[in-house]
């Protein structure tokens, strides 16, 4: 599933590739992904030139002078720029084809990616989102004032996107592992110090995640594979019975909101 490394990585790809070109053409190859696309957009976009790209949590902004085009990736979804005269793959459900010949491709194969439309930018997607990682807010002393009286455990905590945007289940899985967090902790029990460690580890992650990415994607304009997905070591997630690198101990895997936590009970606390 693209994460917010893929989704940063994915932004920062298409930014030369496509912001000051002009929409010849937005083509919608099927109606509906989770939502419907709506049907406006190739009559709103033609001739629109896009003016900038941001990323908000796992969404991509693409902005024009008449709106913002909202894009998300789902679980499957990924996004290339061709040659607009390129054959059409499977699963490219929408484009928008530029003046310069160049055609910037949605492919989403199980459909739970969205493209949405909003004129003045907000959308109720967005208005509940918490702050971005990688941004200074986030911060000891956020995670902290806002865990306060917070029964629900760390890892929960740090994974509500009204908190803290982007932190999926393997980041969340490997930074309290370098934090020598439990997972199992109450998040309102944590203490500041902690917490500085924690929100530290959280953005060196993601960091590392955006620039392994970013060598992958060098070759953005051709590619056609998976842009790079979570590629740095592992040391607790998905390593369930094997032994903790830094202790011997063994990795234990529990089931927490219906998520595979792992951890080492010996290093976390
Ligand atoms: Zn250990």
């Amino acid at each position: 599933m693209p994460e917010l490394p893929e989704v940063e990585t994915t932004k920062n790809g298409l930014l030369p590739l496509i912001k000051h070109e002009i929409v010849h053409r937005a083509i919608r190859h099927r109606e509906n992904l989770r939502w419907e696309i709506p049907k406006h957009l190739p009559t709103t976009l033609a001739n629109q030139l896009v003016l900038d790209i941001h990323r908000r949590a796992k969404y991509l902004l693409i902005r024009f002078e008449v709106g913002t085009l909202i894009i998300h990736l789902g679980m499957s979804g990924s996004i290339k720029v061709v040659d607009s005269s390129a054959p059409l793959l499977k699963h490219d459900h929408f484009e928008l084809q530029f003046e310069n010949n160049t055609a910037m491709r949605l492919n989403d194969p199980r459909r739970f990616g969205a493209v949405l439309f909003s004129k003045d930018g907000s959308h109720k997607l967005l208005d509940s989102l918490g702050v971005e990682p990688l941004e200074a807010l986030f911060d000891e002393s956020y995670l902290y004032i806002k865990s306060r009286n917070k029964q629900q455990n760390i890892k929960a905590f740090i994974m509500d996107s009204k908190v803290v945007v982007g932190v999926g289940n393997i980041y969340a899985c490997e930074s309290l592992f370098t934090s020598g967090i439990s997972p199992e902790r109450k998040a309102g029990s944590i203490s500041k110090k902690r917490y500085a460690q924690l929100t530290q580890t959280i953005k060196t992650i993601l960091k590392q995640s955006i620039k392994a990415g970013g060598t992958t994607l060098q070759d953005f304009s051709q590619v056609d594979g998976q842009p790079g997905y979570f590629t740095q070591t592992l040391s607790v997630y998905g390593r369930e019975n094997k032994l903790c690198d830094a202790c011997g101990g063994i990795i234990a895997r529990i089931i927490q909101n219906q998520r595979s936590t792992f951890y080492c009970k010996s290093c976390q606390s």
